[in-house]
């Protein structure tokens, strides 16, 4: 299965001309799901190869209004789409009031279901294939970091092992390969003895906004991707650490200390007109570092 992460909002506190407010979707299989959901987010959809109708779930950081005012405008275009199918939208304690306030607002009433989940820290929430964890960022007001990660696959298929076991090549192949045992002369052979070590699937994890957190850290551990706010660089510590929002240093020393593959950072402050800065300051201290822009597409490969 395909997992793209699509960057559709890289910017920090407010729209500019290079940069929209956050939003980032994972596109896994057929599924879109959608991380923040700033001002004008369904814009930055269209501009995109993705279709916002594919959109089955919403997790929400926090409530500064560069992560959810995009809500209320996103939910509207869906019903003028004519969306039929349930929309899921996750956040931190008070979503479901908030939700509840979109869904009351002028003359809109919804026609398809919306349902809002309240999630806090040491949340796993699971799906089909994988999960969803959720862990207390570090913010000047109550915000959450996500984590995707996929369910463990079975692992390698030993074929000369399976034929010196007397399976013949066909379906009793598959059923092993799916986990199950299969008869053979009247003796079981079960997945264990044809199957290496299950591997890992993809982990991609979401800092939201956030100072350098230790929980973070933790649920950030061997991500294939980190997406973290590097809001500033070095010279403005002081003032990151005012707002509650990191520098470009500080991301790369959370992506070094959770032994992830790669980081993007993100949540750009206006200021950078360039951010080029940013992403040598980052590469110093975590080589595999890259400043996250609008429309940028990244694919996440199974690891072999
Ligand atoms: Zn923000
Ligand atoms: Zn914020």
């Amino acid at each position: 299965m395909q997992l793209y992460i699509h960057f559709l909002g890289t910017g920090g506190s407010w729209p500019t001309v290079q940069r929209n407010v956050s939003a980032v979707a994972i596109k896994r299989g057929g599924e879109i799901i959608l991380f923040d959901c700033g001002e004008g987010t369904q814009r930055q959809f269209q501009k995109s190869k993705l279709s916002y109708m594919q959109i089955t779930k919403i997790f929400i950081t926090h409530f500064h209004g560069d992560h959810f005012l995009g809500l209320p405008g996103f939910i509207q275009t869906l019903q003028l789409n004519d969306r039929e199918q349930p929309l899921h939208i996750y956040g931190p304690k008070g979503i479901k009031e908030l939700v509840y306030q979109i869904l009351h607002l002028g003359y809109f009433r919804p026609s398809f279901p919306i349902f809002a989940h309240e999630v806090k820290d040491g949340d796993a929430i699971e799906f089909e294939g994988y999960k969803i964890k959720v862990a207390n960022a570090c913010h000047n007001v109550p915000a959450l970091a996500y984590s995707l990660e996929e369910n463990k696959r079975p692992g390698k298929f030993n074929k000369k092992k399976a034929l010196e076991l007397g399976i013949p090549e066909g379906p009793l192949f598959r059923k092993l390969q799916y986990g199950e045992s299969v008869e053979i002369n009247g003796k079981i052979i079960t997945p264990d003895m044809v199957l290496g070590k299950p591997r890992p699937g993809r982990k991609i994890t979401i800092s939201g906004d956030t100072m350098p957190c230790r929980s973070v850290v933790k649920l950030a551990s061997k991500s294939d991707v980190l997406i973290h706010d590097a809001t500033f660089d070095s010279s403005l510590e002081e003032r990151a650490r005012e707002y509650g929002h990191s520098t470009a240093a500080q991301a790369a020393m959370v992506a070094k200390e959770a032994k992830v593959e790669k980081l993007f950072l993100t949540h750009i402050s206006p200021r950078y007109k360039n951010a080029e800065l940013l992403e040598n300051e980052a590469r110093k201290i975590f080589p595999n570092s890259y400043v996250a822009n609008d429309f940028m597409e990244i694919e996440v490969k199974l690891k072999k």
